[in-house]
């Protein structure tokens, strides 16, 4: 269809001033985080309510036109790079908490709230929201129910998946369903967990119902150097394998901390080859107990200099550091790539390792931020875009560790989400019967592929194909026990 035809459809149920088509305007949208990967929308819809984005997806459906879901862009995996010929629905108008439910532990909200906002709101009355990205000052809670989210906090409290208990979802057809709710664990299939990390391919959320969690009675935090990143995966190892579980664990490499102290100036022990900071939270009596535990793990995998946050101010500059490192890593180099993988935490030592090995080989730095304790690692591969060559240097680095990875038993996302940037390495994890298999589940949501393509999968296929090599009549229709419908 053409363009003005579904703009003017458009302008008429959601108002003109919420439908976009000036070109200049429409760049504003062109990227999320990842801003090497720009794409022009052909329109942008600034739905407001649940409503706008049902008349939105149910025009798209009736024109054959793609829509892309936007929070507030700050993915970091091209997930919500427009389409070219497509709608991008944005969220950001949609940032009303609808209900703070104390007595259920319960809030609901739209899907462009904040995810700090939330926090904000409901920490008076004793409670906050777990799962907390670096970008939790601008993120939107439909982005991190769509990417599945993690933060530093998620060891111990678990990942976005684990807070969210219901949805307001407006399926691919324009349809406007709900998915679970305030109860826990829902009868029959679990489709929210189909929902939650389905990088806007299965429809928008509209409305989130998410899990509070109360807000701890005492927190401590330690920031720990040591001489190199071994000596520090030593100690997560010790005190992940005594059986303790802190709030969070995160480590930074020598690289990372030269550019946070040129950001930030958070002031970390000088000649450090590695930080931690560990932070234990819970019953008064608890933490002490456990911080002893940690800070002798500490000490014992050679920790040289051990600091402890006196009060709050000083627990927010231990963050600082971590929270501004991948931004920080702009002041020293003008380019790089933030890769996101996972691995399980007692291979930290040697990936890290081979990692260096890669660095040394190629001459591409990388510095190193992780959450230590889930061995999900955020390596920073740094290039000058003005040096020939050194950008695909760094994109052939970048995709070794992703290698490097899968051969340890890991992913090739730990929670920044596949997008448009990770679809090719599906295959280097996945067969062809397992994509197939995602995409039956995909079909089933959006048989005409329009929500979000071009995502996730390697392949576009359509939903009318027969996915993989499976050509024959089902052996159980064959065999008379069963029926295909
Ligand atoms: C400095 C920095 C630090 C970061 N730190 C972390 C971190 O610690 N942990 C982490 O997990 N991520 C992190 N990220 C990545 C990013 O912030 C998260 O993926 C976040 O959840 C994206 O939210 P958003 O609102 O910006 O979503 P967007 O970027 O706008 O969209 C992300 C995806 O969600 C889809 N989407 C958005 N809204 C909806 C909706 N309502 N319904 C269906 N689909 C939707 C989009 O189509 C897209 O596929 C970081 C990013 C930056 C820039």
């Amino acid at each position: 269809m053409d363009t003005e035809v579904l703009a003017g459809r458009l302008r008429a149920l959601v108002g003109a001033d919420a439908v976009l088509t000036d070109r200049q305007e429409l760049r504003t949208y062109e990227c999320d985080g990842l801003a090497h990967y720009r794409v022009v929308p052909a329109m942008v819809v600034l739905a407001a309510s649940t409503a706008d984005v049902a008349a939105t997806v149910t025009e798209c459906a009736r024109a054959g036109v793609p829509f892309v879901a936007r929070g507030s862009g700050t993915g970091l995996s091209g997930g919500a790079l427009p389409h070219a010929d497509g709608v991008l629905i944005v969220m950001s108008r949609m940032r009303d908490v609808l209900e703070v439910d104390r007595d259920n532990q319960r809030a609901v909200v739209e899907p462009g709230v904040i995810n700090l906002q939330l926090s904000d709101l409901t920490r008076p009355v004793g409670y906050y929201y777990a799962p907390d990205p670096s970008s939790q000052q601008v993120c939107s809670i439909g982005g991190n129910v769509a990417e599945n989210s993690g933060g530093a906090h998620c060891l111990k409290y678990g990942f976005t998946t684990n807070h969210v208990t219901g949805l307001e979802l407006v399926t691919a057809a324009g349809d406007v369903v709900e998915v679970g709710g305030k109860a826990p664990d829902p009868t029959g299939y679990d489709l929210l967990g189909a929902l939650v990390g389905s990088e806007g391919t299965l429809g928008i959320a509209t409305r989130v119902t998410v899990r509070l969690t109360r807000t701890p009675e005492d927190v401590s935090t330690l920031l720990a150097a040591f001489a190199s990143t071994d000596a520090a995966g030593e100690a997560v190892s010790a005190i992940i394998g005594a059986g303790v579980i802190p709030a969070a664990i995160e480590m930074m490499d020598a690289l990372a901390i030269e550019a946070a102290e040129a950001a930030v100036h958070c002031d970390y022990p000088a000649g450090a080859g590695a930080v931690l900071i560990v932070e234990i939270d819970g019953p008064a009596p608890d933490v002490r107990h456990v911080f002893a535990e940690v800070e002798r793990h500490c000490r014992d995998a050679g920790a040289f200099e051990i600091r402890i946050a006196r009060d709050d101010t000083e627990r927010a500059l231990f963050w600082k550091g971590r929270k501004s490192a991948f931004a920080a890593v702009g002041r020293i180099s003008p380019d790089y790539i933030v890769q996101d993988g996972v691995i399980p935490r007692t291979s930290l030592p040697e990936v890290l390792r081979a990692i260096a090995e890669l660095s040394e080989r190629s001459g591409v730095r990388v510095a190193n931020v992780f959450h230590a304790g889930d061995g999900n690692l955020h390596p920073l591969v740094l290039f000058d875009d003005g040096h020939e060559g050194e950008a695909e240097r760094a994109e052939e680095v970048s995709g070794a560790i992703l290698d490097l990875c899968i051969e340890h038993g890991g992913s090739i996302t730990g929670e920044h989400g596949v997008g448009a940037d990770k679809a090719k390495f599906m295959p280097r994890m996945f067969t062809d019967d397992d994509l197939d298999t995602m995409q039956l589940v995909r079909c089933a949501f959006d048989p005409d592929s329009i929500s979000n393509p071009g995502k996730v999968f390697p392949t576009p296929r359509l939903c009318g194909e027969r996915p993989g090599r499976h050509q024959g009549a089902h052996p159980l229709a064959e065999a008379g026990v069963a029926e295909v419908f």
